[in-house]
């Protein structure tokens, strides 16, 4: 049916495939205790003080919200030190991505994301009928090279998720550098910083915030889903020229960001002890996580995130649905291209030793 409605470029995009949720896997396999360490979800839920928030604000849910986010675009103004009129909130930064495609979607425009990175690129691109350029990932991290060898006079936007997802890797500041330096073109390059609040201080990367205002071909990404544990409220921004941002507001919807959503992410950014008790227990579950693969001889890519990628040198599909059965969700990578890889969210310390106990478990069986 709709043979004549549906165009031919959105028959052919494969539908994006979710972590899959704990409701799901609870029906399936009738198990009681399920942890959930597929999607990059904060492990102590959201914080305390955006809940309150939002609770006394639900009696105004009958209200549109603040078509121009005053109130939370002053707080991200603040907590990371940018000028509002460079910053533009979505309904999650996916909304931003979409925004950006659709700013640049003339005929044949394209766009180069890197493989493996966030899905999500491509599939926004194939929907206003780009052409992807895809191009490999080189040792686990952007082969910034190959990307400024794949650029043509068609290319329109460069998104590069750093710190990358699925692997976990970040770009030098200086291969960067290097790299915007040798670029001649008008092309926007997207960093995605999804995973940028988890990356410590003292680790050599590019951090596009820094660099936005210096070149104006920077875009950054950012969101609320992951340190701020706001992923079911949908709620993301991005940060670049005045002249983008008054281009994207001008073709986002008027209430695009929900009434929940703004309140929630002041508050969100308002609570230090949420932020701090977050990201300990993030980097002290990354530290468990590596000590265990090193002794289990996994090999892992260093992570920078709130995740890392192991290779448990088999059919990583099957490790993926053993551990199901055992009540732990983690992201099987062959969709990736990565068959023998898993993606583990990290938990907090009592899941992480659960994920692990249960993976000692699955691989101890031979099915090699
Ligand atoms: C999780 C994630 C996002 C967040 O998207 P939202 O729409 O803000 O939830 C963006 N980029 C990457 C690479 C991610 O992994």
């Amino acid at each position: 049916m709709f043979e004549n409605i549906i165009c031919e470029h959105i028959k052919n995009i494969a539908p994006y495939v979710p972590g899959k949720p704990i409701e799901e896997v609870r029906r399936e396999l009738g198990l009681s205790k399920i942890i959930k360490l597929a999607s990059n979800e904060n492990p102590l839920g959201p914080s305390p003080r955006a809940l309150e928030a939002i609770r006394t604000a639900l009696i105004n849910i009958h209200r549109y919200p603040d078509g121009s986010c005053y109130s939370l675009k002053k707080e991200i103004s603040n907590y990371y030190n940018i000028p509002e009129e460079n910053i533009v909130i979505g309904n999650g930064s996916n909304e931003i991505i979409e925004f950006l495609v659709k700013l640049v979607s003339n005929n044949d425009f394209e766009v180069i994301s890197s493989f493996p990175s966030f899905l999500m690129y491509s599939k926004i691109v194939s929907s206003f009928k780009g052409k992807n350029v895809v191009v490999r990932l080189k040792d686990f991290t952007h082969d910034l090279k190959a990307i400024r060898d794949a650029i043509t006079d068609r290319t329109r936007l460069i998104f590069l998720d750093n710190p990358n997802n699925p692997t976990g890797s970040v770009i030098s500041k200086d291969t960067f550098l290097k790299f915007l330096e040798s670029i001649e073109r008008d092309i926007l390059i997207v960093l995605d910083e999804a995973y940028m609040d988890f990356v410590k201080d003292e680790v050599d990367t590019v951090r596009g915030i820094e660099l936005f205002s210096k070149d104006p071909r920077i875009v950054v990404l950012r969101t609320f889903s992951k340190l701020f544990g706001l992923a079911g409220l949908r709620l993301g921004f991005g940060v670049m020229h005045r002249e983008l941002a008054d281009a994207l507001n001008r073709i986002r919807q008027p209430f695009n960001v929900n009434l929940l959503a703004q309140i929630a992410g002041v508050e969100a950014l308002r609570d230090k002890t949420h932020i701090n008790e977050t990201l300990k227990t993030i980097w002290e579950g990354l530290d468990y996580y590596e000590d265990e693969f090193r002794e289990l001889g996994l090999f892992y890519v260093p992570s920078h995130t709130n995740f890392i990628l192991v290779d448990v040198k088999r059919d990583s599909t099957q490790v993926f649905k053993d551990l199901m059965k055992k009540g732990i969700i983690v992201r099987a990578m062959g969709s990736y291209h990565l068959q023998t890889f898993l993606r583990i969210t990290v938990g907090t310390m009592e899941e992480n030793k659960e994920c692990v106990n249960k993976l000692r478990e699955v691989l101890s069986n031979d099915y090699a």
